[in-house]
């Protein structure tokens, strides 16, 4: 009997086994099949073939979808890790390595004709113009228009619009039909200082390059933490790391928190590899991620450049896997499979037997902790290239400016001099806040009502609207218009209070109308393409100041930026994270880095209730290893990660008693699963969002220096009760506690 084992798309599903009957091929490992589950038929990807014997009474598999596997088997594996190392179904980890659209089609690895609008059938006017158009046809150009470089046939057809409704279209002018061209998702990033010729290093840049490229040339498996300040070159090196393995016949990945926020990395990449270099990454569309995805698979490259999910990329001679910004929070993925796309780095690094380069100025403890204890090697520049000092840094205690400007200050009148004088000098300023919005709360002076989530325990955040003021969760997006009066007492004092953002955006245009401002949040690049133009513009130099969150603080590289201001440093201590001292030190340090990165120097003005605060006190003498021994002795003294691992368990119901009744069984259970006793439970308790999206909310810890034997408990546990699995989540080292 022929036998195969197959992830499907069910969430916490494990693997199902199936017959291949007679009249089908055996499909490989890594091919994609369609499978009966329940009355549903759906496409599933071949896992392993079972050796055991089995039930007898398997269904039969319906069909073979790719005689060729679809993911490589060293990918298989690395999802199989991801599975069981992060206690999710097989199934939703194979989804994460699966090219968009891999569930619904086979994929053809030839060449696909593609359909594009045409400057007649994209205005208005002449479409509009262009009498009995049909509803089928109008809806066509309204597809494609969302789209400058056109559409695969293919897609189109699963979009519903088939290739008639095109070709009568074609026929009046409207649309263009084309063998496809790949679209290039780098036409749209934003070229800031490419510089295809490769310099000469520094001293200290030459040093770290030799070192890890002799960790490289060994081909062996090995973890090297690159810790650069800001503006030491670490990119320079990744380059010529790329290019080494390009000679030898290797490839190489380079991870990055989010393109968007460094496209000059990903421009430097394709001016120096040409079409040698892949893209990968959420903002994307389909259609592109798709091309990108099948130019790997094909080997057509030899470096992919993408975010936490280009871990899985289809790389068949890994040499080299560079995880940049390694301690940025954005690798991990907050929904299920919850991996850590640094952690999923090094694992697969080991299977392609690769060098694995950690990179950043500011390490994450975990890292740093390797690194020190020798399991990782270690590369240090010390010095921002070209002899630029780092900026120097100026604190701000904002409960002396409170008592001298009043407590609706915003702006210190040291950082508004600064700022005056970098505009009088035609010098660009950054200006951090991370807290996005008006305000963070709406209250009622007279009986005290405020404005509160129906649906969550969170203050709803004002945001400007066309007229007047919204109130919005920023957790389940519930919006509301905030009325004149209150709702309870009719009383017109309605106030504001705490800042975000769009007040800080607010004050600079009062203080500074002459001024060019822009501003980076979420809510500010909602519309596709709005993030790249605002950063072209600040980089072209069309506008003078940049208000943002930390989104801002990541690794820009604007030589015209010499003055950072931050105006409320303090913003992630007050929250009861054990991380936000390092959360604290990173963003100040980061941002702070993007001063003074060109030909002149720069400063960095913080503004913040506790000065006297380690992290923020490091932070400003850029003064890393002090900051890891204090934190270190912190989170040894408290035993925290990383000196133990960490284990959150959320356990949902309708009511708060009936999570807490579950979580208090769950964690009966578990106790009696600890047979080592190497780990301890903590809790249940109210989870820090106690409702969330309607639902309430109770949670636990695991603790322990050995996950292993917390995840085997986890395990029997879960296997005891299958069907909790819909009413709790998992995370396996959470970063976000709350
Ligand atoms: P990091 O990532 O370490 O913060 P970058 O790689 O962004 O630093 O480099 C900082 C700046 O220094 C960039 O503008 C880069 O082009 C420039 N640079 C890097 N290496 C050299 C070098 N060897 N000579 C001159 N300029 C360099
Ligand atoms: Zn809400």
């Amino acid at each position: 009997m022929r036998k195969v084992s197959v992830a499907v798309p069910v969430p916490f599903l494990d693997l199902l086994t199936y017959n291949v009957p007679d009249g089908l091929t055996l499909p490989p490992i890594g091919g994609r099949v369609r499978v009966p589950v329940g009355s549903r038929v759906l496409t599933g990807c071949v896992v392993e073939y079972p050796s055991e014997p089995g039930a007898d009474e398997l269904k039969d598999i319906i069909d073979v979808v790719d005689n060729d596997p679809l993911l490589l088997p060293d990918v298989v594996a690395l999802c199989r890790w991801v599975a069981d190392y992060y206690l999710a179904g097989v199934g939703d980890a194979m989804a994460a390595a699966m090219p968009p659209g891999a569930r619904r089609q086979a994929t053809s690895f030839k060449t696909k004709r593609v359909a594009a609008v045409t400057a007649l059938g994209s205005d208005p006017l002449s479409r509009s113009g262009s009498r009995g158009l049909t509803p089928k046809q109008n809806e066509a150009l309204e597809v494609l228009s969302g789209s400058a470089t056109g559409l695969p046939l293919s897609e189109l057809r699963d979009r519903g619009v088939s290739s008639d409704v095109i070709g009568r279209l074609a026929a009046r002018g409207l649309v263009l039909r084309a063998e496809a061209d790949e679209r290039d998702p780098f036409e749209r990033a934003v070229m800031t200082n490419v510089h295809p010729s490769i310099r000469a290093l520094t001293t200290e840049q030459a040093q770290a390059f030799q070192q890890l490229m002799t960790l490289a040339d060994a081909g062996e498996f090995r973890v090297a933490l690159l810790h650069g300040v800001t503006g030491s070159g670490k990119t320079e090196i990744y380059l010529r790391l790329a290019e080494r393995a390009r000679r030898a016949g290797r490839q190489t990945l380079l991870m990055v928190p989010e393109i968007a926020l460094t496209p000059s990395v990903a421009a430097l990449f394709r001016a120096t590899f040409g079409e040698r270099v892949a893209i990968q990454h959420s903002g994307l569309s389909d259609g592109e991620r798709h091309d990108q995805w099948h130019r790997v698979r094909r080997g057509d490259v030899d470096v992919v450049v993408g975010t936490r999910s280009a871990v899985f990329a289809p790389l068949t001679r890994l040499g080299v896997i560079v995880v940049d910004e390694e301690h940025d929070t954005s690798y991990k993925q907050e929904e299920a499979p919850r991996y850590h796309g640094r952690d999923v780095a090094i694992v697969r690094g080991q299977g392609a037997k690769a060098l694995v380069v950690l990179g950043s100025a500011t390490p994450s403890m975990e890292s740093y902790q390797h690194a020190l204890s020798g399991k990782y090697a270690r590369a240090t520049l010390e010095r921002r290239v070209l002899d630029r000092p780092l900026a120097a840094v100026r604190l701000v205690n904002m409960r002396e400016e409170y008592a001298e400007q009043g407590p609706e200050a915003v702006i210190s009148r040291e950082l508004a001099a600064a700022i005056d004088d970098r505009l009088a000098r035609r010098e660009q300023v950054l200006v951090l806040l991370n807290r996005r919005g008006y305000a963070t709360a709406v209250f009622c002076r007279q009986c005290g009502d405020a404005f509160e989530c129906p649906n969550c325990t969170i203050s709803l955040t004002v945001h400007t609207a066309r007229h007047g003021w919204n109130a919005r969760c920023h957790y389940c997006n519930y919006t509301m218009t905030v009325p004149v009066q209150c709702r309870k007492c009719a009383a017109p004092y309605l106030e504001h209070a705490g800042f975000g953002t769009e007040k800080v955006e607010a004050h600079l245009r009062q203080k500074f109308p002459e001024a060019r401002i822009g501003r980076v949040d979420r809510d500010s690049i909602r519309r596709k393409g709005a993030l790249a133009s605002l950063l072209s513009r600040f980089a072209a130099g069309e506008l003078d100041v940049l208000v943002g969150t930390q989104m801002i603080a990541k690794g820009h590289d604007f030589p015209r930026v010499t003055l950072v201001g931050v105006i409320s440093a303090d913003v992630g201590l007050g929250v009861a994270d054990f991380r936000a001292g390092e959360r604290t030190f990173q963003l100040l340090t980061q941002v702070a880095g993007r001063a003074g990165r060109g030909e002149r120097t720069g400063e960095a003005v913080v503004q913040t209730l506790y000065p006297e605060h380690y992290s923020i006190q490091l932070a400003c003498r850029q003064d890393y290893a002090s900051f890891f021994e204090r934190e270190i002795g912190y989170r040894r003294g408290m035993r925290y990660p990383p000196t133990v691992a960490l284990v959150n368990v959320i356990v949902r119901g309708r009511s708060f008693d009936e999570a807490m009744s579950t979580a208090t069984q769950l964690t009966q259970r578990l106790k009696q699963f600890s047979v080592t006793s190497s780990f301890v439970i903590l809790g249940p308790a109210p989870a820090p969002l106690v409702r969330l999206r309607g639902e309430s909310r109770v949670q636990f810890f695991l603790k322990g220096p050995r996950r292993a034997d917390m995840r085997n408990a986890l395990k029997a546990m879960l296997a005891e009760t299958p069907e909790v699995r819909r009413k709790i989540t998992v995370d396996v080292d959470p970063l976000n506690v709350l």
